[in-house]
């Protein structure tokens, strides 16, 4: 793959499995083991469009026609002036 790092110039890259969190009108999905190119200099991680795309309609089957996922957990959210 010919490319460069949007952010460092950097040529080189890693394909990796990695955990990816999808947001939306205050909504998660988390993916695990997303495929992604992985730049070697800054850590940038790449996704290709239709990898994005899957996870985007899966997260509509959710939480639009009730899908059902595998594991569901609980995140602890805090203020961070509270700490
Ligand atoms: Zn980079």
């Amino acid at each position: 793959m010919n490319k460069i790092c949007n952010f460092c110039g950097n040529k080189n890259f890693t394909e990796k499995n990695v955990n990816y969190i999808y947001k939306r009108d205050d909504k998660y999905l988390m993916v695990n083991n997303v495929p992604c190119e992985e730049c070697n200099f800054c850590g940038e991680q790449y996704f290709k469009a239709e990898v994005l795309k899957k996870i985007e309609s899966d997260y509509n089957d959710i939480y639009l026609s009730g899908k059902k996922v595998v594991k569901e957990i609980i995140v602890p959210v805090e203020e961070f002036a509270n700490l």
